[in-house]
């Protein structure tokens, strides 16, 4: 018999192990319902295996040796070298034991462990192919079904992620060598993240971007601060430029951008990493058979509560439209999913979504800025505090940037916040916390903050929102 003629049956089918589906799956769990995840390649998806964490232990490591190795100032001579392959281990070391971590955690919530690929029948079942061929499939049928699939690289024209001298980020990632040369197409955030790293890692970075900016979802004068320090460290960074090919040289490769005129430019690299965003996955699971569309550019649309079109079918993650894409923005949405289908009272809030670039400086932004809080309709208050008027900063020898705070002048309530400095990616979350408890500038200004900390700063931004700023000039 075939075992893909017995169909089985779940409660909650979850397709995707990234960060949005094993956070549903185990809430979907924990909430008495039956549940079942799907899983094609690794457990703790994009986040775990090829994004977040293997960036962030690159971007400390790289960090780490820079420091070291530029800290003269405070009486420390060092000439740090790396070794790639150890760098490599401990990485995959901390890698292995997430994903592993994931998996136990599923099953000691009781999630039933599909391993192979989901495409769907109908609204009410799926078919999953076991690995490889002669492996075999099966039909599991769901009552609910949440679908977190992640998404992928997007490929630009003349640059085949099949040639070893293209890099995606994935590849990037899992670089044996540091780069003599290398050009970063993209200087959106996963760009600048690997551009600031391999430069400190020790390799000529060059940078072209289509855009007049680096970041350019991020205000100006927060991008301006890292595009200061990256030149500091010399990333060379073009504008205006698109890639727009590139060619093998002697011994490396020639990478060509055009600007709007037509004008050419050429960069010499040992490698060219495109970075250029990423697209959902929605094509490849047959999802139409389940009466979900996609829009034109493959996001799915859904409610408050993450429910598509169809009402027992959820979407969450990167593949859900107007959202960003970002690991804890799929997590919350995998809970809300679970929670609603167990029929508890929640609802998706995008009031209080944290982001982080982990650049040099990092960047922590929350909420809304002063033009968007004047959109609108509020009056904002806005308070700043640099971190060059903080002890601890200075303490640490990190003194680039501010913390920003946007209020409304009329009730005081918090708005928004923009950091950009040493730990941004932390500070930001009292900022996130004030956000979501409707917090107002005096609950912040009046809570006493460790001293010498860089928290101080969010205190004294708040302090300076309303006047009253002690280590700072008010506005
Ligand atoms: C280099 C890099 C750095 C990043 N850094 C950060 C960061 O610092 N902070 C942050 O918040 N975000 C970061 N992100 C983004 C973050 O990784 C994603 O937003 C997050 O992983 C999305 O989670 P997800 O669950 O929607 O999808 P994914 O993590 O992409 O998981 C989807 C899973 O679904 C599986 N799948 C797909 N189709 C099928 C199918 N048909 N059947 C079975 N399984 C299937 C895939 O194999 C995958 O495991 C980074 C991304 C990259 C690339």
């Amino acid at each position: 018999m075939v075992v893909g003629d017995i169909a089985t049956g779940t409660e909650v089918l979850v397709i995707g192990a990234g960060p949005g589906g094993y956070v549903a799956a185990i809430r979907a769990a924990q909430q008495g319902l039956d549940t079942t995840l799907v899983e094609k390649d690794a457990y703790g998806g994009t986040c775990l295996n090829y994004g977040c964490i293997p960036s962030k232990a690159l971007i400390t490591s790289a960090d780490l040796a820079h420091q070291a190795g530029h800290a003269e100032e405070m009486g420390i001579h060092a000439d740090p070298v790396v070794d790639m392959s150890q760098l490599r281990d401990w990485k995959d070391g901390i890698v292995d034991q997430l994903t592993g971590g994931v998996e136990k955690l599923c099953k000691a919530n009781g999630v039933n462990l599909i391993e192979g690929t989901a495409r769907f029948k109908d609204e009410n079942a799926v078919r999953i192919a076991h690995g490889g061929e002669g492996q075999g499939s099966e039909t599991i049928e769901f009552e609910h079904c949440i679908i977190a699939t992640g998404s992928r690289v997007i490929q630009i024209p003349g640059f085949d992620f099949a040639n070893e001298q293209v890099w995606s980020s994935r590849d990037a990632l899992a670089a044996e060598t540091v780069p003599d040369d290398l050009v970063v197409v993209g200087g959106g955030y996963i760009g600048m993240e690997l551009s600031t790293t391999f430069a400190k890692l020790g390799a000529n970075v060059t940078v072209v971007e289509m855009l007049d900016d680096i970041l350019p979802t991020y205000e100006s004068d927060v991008a301006r601060v890292v595009r200061k320090r990256a030149e500091v460290l010399g990333i060379d960074m073009h504008f205006g430029e698109g890639a727009s090919g590139w060619r093998e040289e002697d011994d490396g490769i020639m990478v060509t951008t055009e600007t709007e005129d037509g004008e050419e430019n050429e960069y010499y690299a040992d490698k060219v990493l495109v970075a250029v965003g990423r697209s959902p996955v929605t094509d490849t699971m047959e999802i139409e058979n389940a009466g979900v569309e996609p829009d034109e550019r493959g996001f799915i649309e859904v409610d408050d509560f993450r429910r598509t079109e169809v009402d027992h079918i959820y979407a969450i993650g990167d593949i859900v439209e107007d959202t960003p894409m970002l690991a804890h923005v799929a997590s919350q949405e995998g809970i809300v999913a679970a929670e609603h289908i167990a029929g508890e009272p929640v609802a998706f809030d995008s009031q209080a979504v944290p982001a982080a670039v982990f650049t040099d400086p990092e960047i922590g932004t929350v909420g809304m800025t002063e033009e968007e809080a004047e959109e609108a309709g509020f009056t904002p208050a806005v308070g700043e505090m640099p971190f060059q008027a903080s002890g601890r900063a200075l303490t640490t020898g990190h003194t680039e940037g501010f913390v920003r705070i946007v209020a409304d002048e009329d009730s005081g309530f918090i708005l928004g916040a923009q950091i950009v400095g040493p730990e941004a990616s932390e500070l930001v979350a009292e900022l996130a916390l004030a956000i979501e408890m409707g917090a107002r500038l005096e609950d912040v200004a009046a809570t006493i903050h460790t001293h010498p900390t860089l928290a101080e700063a969010v205190m004294e931004a708040a302090e300076n929102a309303l006047g009253q700023a002690i280590h700072t000039l008010n506005r």
